[in-house]
C-alpha cells in the first residue's frame, strides 16, 4: 500500500446476491481489473464501472441492481464517511440508546430490551444523515470515494466488495507518541499491550454475556441484535486504536493467519468485529495516522521467556498453564500475555530497519 492510495475497506457480500454479480459483469456494470489492490486481492477482481449507493447497513445497488453486503462491518471512519455521504441511507432510529444498553448492563432488563428491538424493528428503517451504530473518530477526517469500488471473487468462490476512501489524521491535543509497543492480539483480553518503559496494558471486550438471557426473537429483531454486538466490538478495538495513536510511535504484533471464532451465535459476532479488527482495521488505522506498524513472526512468543531474553539474551521456554507463565531458569511468574507482548515488542525491536527488508 503506498502512502497516497485510498484506503480500501473490504465487506462481504451476501450469498444471496451470488447470482446478480455474473449479470452485471455481462452489462458492463463490473469491469475486469488488474491492477494491485490492497486488503483481498482476490482470484477475480472487478472495478464497479457503474453509479454505487447504499440504501442500508445491509443493502448497496450497483446499476440499480440490488446486493445485500455487510457494509457495517467497516471501521468506524470510514463507516460513517459512507452513511454521510449516502442521501438514500436508511436505518432504525432509536438503535444507538439499544447499544447503550447493551453495552452497560446496568439494571439489565431482558424482557424490556427484547421489547425495545422489536419496537425499534416494527417501526422500520428511516432516513437519517449520521449513523447511530458508530461514533467517526475526530481524529480522522474521511472521505468515501463513491466512484472507486470494487468486486473481488475469493479462490474459495466468495464475493467481497471494496470500498474506498481518502483519511486525513488530526492529532489531538497534546499527543505524546513516546513509546513503542508490542501486542498480544486475541479474544479475551482483546489485547495486551506491553511497552519500552516495561509497562502492560490490558484490553478486555466489553462483557455480553447477559445477552443469552433474551427470549426468542424474530429474525428481523436477532439480525439487529447481532448488528449491535459488532458494533459493540468494533467500538472496543477503537479504543485500543485511539490509545496506541496517543502513545505509541511504533507498533508490533503477531503475524496472524487465523483466529479462533467462537461457534456461540452471541461472540460470534464480536469476534468476527474482533477479527475484522486485528486482520485489517488496526494496521489500517495505525498507517492513516503515521504510526509505525510491522509484524512480526509468531512462533513461540507465548512459550520463551521475555525477561530472560531481555536481561540475558537467553533463549529460555517456559511452562504455560492458563493464564499464567512461569520461568524454570529466573523463576517469574507473569500473566503469559503479558509475556508474549513483551516478546513481540523484543522481536520487533530485532527487525531490520525498514526499506531494507519487507515488514
Ligand atoms: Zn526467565
Amino acid at each position: 500500500m503506498a502512502r497516497n492510495d485510498p484506503d480500501l475497506h473490504w465487506v462481504q457480500i451476501r450469498h444471496s446476491s451470488y447470482s446478480r454479480i455474473g449479470p452485471l459483469v455481462q452489462a458492463g456494470a463490473l469491469q475486469p481489473y488488474l491492477g494491485r489492490l490492497s486488503g483481498f486481492p482476490g482470484a477475480q477482481v472487478w472495478r464497479v464501472d457503474s453509479p454505487l449507493t447504499v440504501q442500508s447497513d445491509h443493502q448497496c445497488s450497483i446499476a440499480g441492481v440490488p446486493l445485500q453486503a455487510a457494509l457495517h462491518h467497516q471501521p468506524s471512519h470510514a463507516y460513517c464517511a459512507m452513511v454521510a455521504a449516502s442521501p438514500h441511507f436508511t436505518q432504525y432510529a432509536g438503535t444507538g440508546e439499544l447499544s447503550r444498553l447493551l453495552r452497560s448492563h446496568d439494571d439489565w432488563d431482558p424482557g424490556g430490551f427484547a421489547h425495545a428491538l422489536e419496537a425499534t424493528v416494527r417501526q422500520g428503517r428511516v432516513p437519517l444523515p449520521r449513523p447511530v451504530l458508530a461514533v467517526p473518530p475526530t481524529t480522522y477526517l474521511t472521505h468515501w470515494l463513491a466512484d472507486r469500488s470494487f468486486v473481488s471473487r475469493l479462490s474459495n468462490g466468495h464475493y467481497m466488495l471494496g470500498l474506498s476512501y481518502t483519511v486525513r489524521y488530526v492529532p489531538p491535543p497534546g499527543l505524546a507518541r513516546r513509546s513503542a509497543v508490542g501486542l498480544d492480539l486475541g479474544i479475551d483480553p482483546l489485547t495486551v499491550a506491553h511497552t519500552d518503559t516495561g509497562a502492560t496494558r490490558y484490553f478486555r471486550p466489553t462483557s455480553l454475556r447477559h445477552v443469552g438471557q433474551l427470549p426468542r426473537l424474530s429474525a428481523d429483531t436477532h439480525s439487529l441484535l447481532r448488528d449491535l454486538i459488532y458494533a459493540s466490538g468494533r467500538l472496543d478495538g477503537e479504543g485500543i486504536v485511539a490509545w496506541l495513536n496517543f502513545h505509541a510511535h511504533t507498533v508490533y504484533a503477531e503475524r496472524i493467519n487465523h483466529m479462533g471464532m467462537s461457534t456461540h451465535w452471541i461472540h460470534s459476532g464480536r469476534d468476527r468485529a474482533i477479527h475484522d479488527h486485528h486482520f485489517s482495521a488496526l494496521s489500517q488505522y495505525l498507517f492513516a495516522s503515521g504510526v509505525d506498524f510491522r509484524r512480526v513472526a509468531p512462533h513461540h512468543t507465548s512459550t520463551l521467556c521475555a525477561p530472560c531474553f531481555e536481561h540475558q539474551g537467553r533463549v529460555v521456554y517456559g511452562l504455560r498453564a492458563g493464564d499464567r507463565f512461569r520461568c524454570p531458569a529466573c523463576g517469574v511468574n507473569l500473566d503469559a500475555h503479558a509475556n508474549a507482548a513483551h516478546n513481540v515488542l523484543l522481536r520487533g525491536r530485532m527487525l531490520p530497519p525498514r526499506g531494507r527488508a519487507a515488514a
